[in-house]
C-alpha cells in the first residue's frame, strides 16, 4: 500500500484489504457455493463498517477522505455483485447474473472516477468485469431511450439540475451525485444500439417458428394465460 494521506484511518484500512482480498479470492468460479453464499453475507457486514468510517469523515466535513471511503465501499459493493453474478450462474439464472455483472462494473467505473488520489489500479479488475461479460454473454443490443424528462432534482442539493453545479456520477462528500426524475414528459425514440448508456435495458428475446426465445437460455419463453 502507499502512504496513506489519513493515518488515522490504518488500521480500518488494513481490515479493509484483508477483507477485500478473502472475498476476491472467494469470488472465483469453482469455488463452493455455500462458501461465497457465506462471504456475501461478510462483505455486507464490510460495507456497513465502511459506511460508520464514511459517517465519521462526513461529520468532520472531509470530503477528500469521505470520497475515499466512498470507492472502498464502491469496491466492496462491486465485488459482493460479482459473487451474485457467480452464484447466479451457477443456479442456471442467467438475467440475474447479467444485472449483477453490469452493477459490479458500473461501481468499479465509479470508484475509479472518483477515487481522491489514483483510482488506476482498478482498472485492471475493471478489464476482468468486461472479460467475463465477453465470454460469458452472446452479443447483443440494447434499447437506447431518448425521452424528455419535465422535472428532476439533484440528489445532493434538491435543487434544479439543470441549474446546479453537481455532476451527474461524481462524488460530493462520500455521496454520488445522481438525477432524481419526478416526471417524464414524453418518450422520444427508442432505438437499439450496440453499446448503450445502461445496459440493463437490453433485448429479452427473439422470434423464431414463431416461438419467441429467450435470447440467454434459447429456451421458448411461455407466456402465462391470463386470469
Ligand atoms: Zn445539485
Amino acid at each position: 500500500m502507499n502512504k496513506n494521506p489519513f493515518p488515522e484511518l490504518n488500521a480500518f484500512i488494513e481490515v479493509y484489504n484483508q477483507a477485500l482480498q478473502k472475498a476476491q479470492s472467494k469470488a472465483i468460479f469453482v469455488r463452493g457455493i455455500e462458501i461465497q453464499e457465506a462471504q456475501v453475507e461478510e462483505l455486507k457486514q464490510l460495507i456497513e463498517e465502511i459506511k460508520l468510517q464514511k459517517a465519521i469523515a462526513v461529520e468532520e466535513k472531509d470530503e477528500k477522505k469521505a470520497n475515499l471511503i466512498l470507492c472502498f465501499e464502491l469496491c466492496a459493493t462491486a465485488v459482493k455483485n460479482e459473487l451474485y453474478f457467480v452464484m447466479s450462474l451457477k443456479r442456471d439464472e442467467p438475467d440475474f447474473a447479467w444485472q449483477a455483472l453490469i452493477d459490479a462494473q458500473y461501481q468499479i467505473s465509479l470508484a475509479i472516477r472518483n477515487h481522491p488520489f489514483d483510482g488506476r489500479y482498478l482498472q485492471g479488475y475493471a478489464h476482468r468485469l468486461h472479460l467475463y461479460e465477453n465470454i460469458i454473454f452472446p452479443k447483443m443490443y440494447f434499447a437506447s431511450r431518448g425521452c424528455v424528462v419535465s422535472s428532476s432534482e439533484c440528489s445532493v442539493c434538491r435543487g434544479d439540475m439543470e441549474d446546479c453545479e453537481h455532476i451527474k456520477g461524481y462524488a460530493y462528500m462520500g455521496e454520488i451525485c445522481y438525477e432524481i426524475i419526478n416526471e417524464i414528459k414524453s418518450i422520444d425514440e427508442i432505438s437499439l444500439v450496440e453499446n448503450p448508456a445502461d445496459k440493463s435495458c437490453r433485448m429479452l428475446s427473439f422470434t423464431e417458428d414463431g416461438k419467441s426465445i429467450d435470447i440467454f437460455t434459447h429456451r421458448e419463453i411461455v407466456k402465462k394465460a391470463d386470469g
